[in-house]
């Protein structure tokens, strides 16, 4: 085995061997030019890499033009490795199975009634992973880690989940331990926003940006905030709290013991509530917005509401990080235009011009599978790319 020291000639041979892994991992297929440029490492060195990588049987490379050059794209080999993917939501449980060439081999969603226990949750979880891994073929060794999805924030020192979260059942259980330990894989957790962004990032809306904020807005609201390509979550992995930013401080009570917070106006249990008088009990938020659709006009004026009161929210974070494109996501974003427009009319006339200017407003491409392929392309960027190296030799 090598003993290497931090500097020697091979740990930093590894390092950069790491970097052009990760870079590849993440945008699904690369130019030589494009990782030497994404990476900062010489052409040469790159070069060499790849050659590496590829007698390995870790990338494949394969003739390509670019801007009218020739030029050699270079791509995970399917055989490198296969990624789990597990979304908890709200009333569903997802999970998908896929390849580091950025290919979903196997996907399957099941309804999850919000009072099922941890223990259940994880039990049918565990079904659902071991059939679908024998469905797409592989062994668990092949596993190199499993992206699991939450409906709330994540202790970052503890791992455990907070008491905002949705599930009743689940506060201060730490999700990620006990699925590695029932799987016997490495399992990285995050929350169900942060996910959206990273699927929305690798396959959908925000594909080739380095800054974007993914809004859900379903039961909760949160924000997934990408900042330079990397999720930003803040050092105890709260940051994109976006749903309890004070909008009237004498309004309803939050869930987070605040008043008038964004999400007391926009959640999907206070827009029910406004709707109950006239439509009656038994509503759900996709029902809604399909009235809406139909022309109900107290639905249009509940979801436009709605959307302005989103784009408070979201003029506010324009302010602060001034992303390039804002996602919407969750069962709202399915209203398109009728809570979109809102949004805009709102980031118009709350954000800096020139912050608004650049900042488009947009549906998310991958509805609710957004969670689930986010938590692929999590274990893609948190594995240990040498994991990938391990089962591309085995
Ligand atoms: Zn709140």
């Amino acid at each position: 085995m090598s003993t290497d020291t931090p500097g020697s000639q091979s740990s930093l041979h590894r390092a950069n061997l790491e970097r052009v892994l990760r870079a590849v991992r993440m945008a699904g297929s690369l130019t030589q030019a494009e990782i030497a440029r994404g990476t900062g490492l010489s052409a040469a060195t790159v070069s060499n890499i790849v050659r590496e990588l590829k007698e390995s049987g870790t990338v494949v490379v394969a003739d390509t033009s670019a801007g009218g050059r020739r030029a050699r794209s270079v791509s995970l080999s399917g055989d490198a490795g296969i990624v789990v993917g597990i979304d908890f939501g709200h009333t569903h449980l997802r999970v998908a199975v896929g390849n580091l060439a950025h290919r979903v081999l196997a996907e399957e969603s099941a309804p999850m009634d919000v009072d099922v226990s941890a223990e259940q949750g994880f039990d049918r979880a565990e079904a659902l992973v071991e059939r679908l891994l024998a469905e797409a073929g592989f062994r668990p060794d092949k596993v190199i880690g499993v992206g699991l999805g939450v409906p709330g924030p994540i202790d970052v020192e503890t791992g455990a989940l907070g008491s905002t979260a949705i599930l009743p059942g689940w506060t201060g259980i730490a999700p990620g331990r006990e699925l590695a330990d029932r799987l016997g894989l490495p399992v990285h957790v995050d929350n169900d926003a942060n996910l959206g962004a990273l699927g929305e990032l690798v396959w959908g809306a925000g594909r080739g940006l380095g800054d974007l904020a993914y809004i859900k807005v379903a039961s909760g609201v949160g924000a997934g905030l990408v900042v330079n390509g990397q999720i930003y979550r803040g050092p105890g992995g709260t940051a994109g709290e976006i749903g309890h930013i004070t909008l009237d401080e004498a309004g309803p009570v939050c869930r987070c013991g605040n008043r008038g917070c964004l999400e007391t106006f926009v959640g999907s249990r206070y827009l029910l509530n406004l709707l109950t008088p006239t439509l009656g009990t038994g509503l759900t938020l996709p029902g809604v917005v399909e009235l809406a659709h139909q022309g109900d006009l107290g639905c249009r004026r509940v979801i436009a509401d709605a959307g302005r009161q989103i784009g408070t929210g979201v003029a506010t974070l324009c302010n602060l990080l001034n992303p390039r494109r804002v996602i919407l996501g969750g069962d709202l974003a399915e209203a398109g235009e009728l809570v979109l427009g809102p949004i805009r009319d709102s980031v118009a006339r709350y954000a800096i011009p020139s912050a608004a200017r650049q900042l488009s407003v947009v549906p998310g491409t991958l509805g609710g599978r957004a969670e689930v392929l986010g938590a692929l392309a999590l274990v893609m960027s948190e594995a240990g790319d040498s994991s990938a190296l391990a089962v591309a030799r085995s």
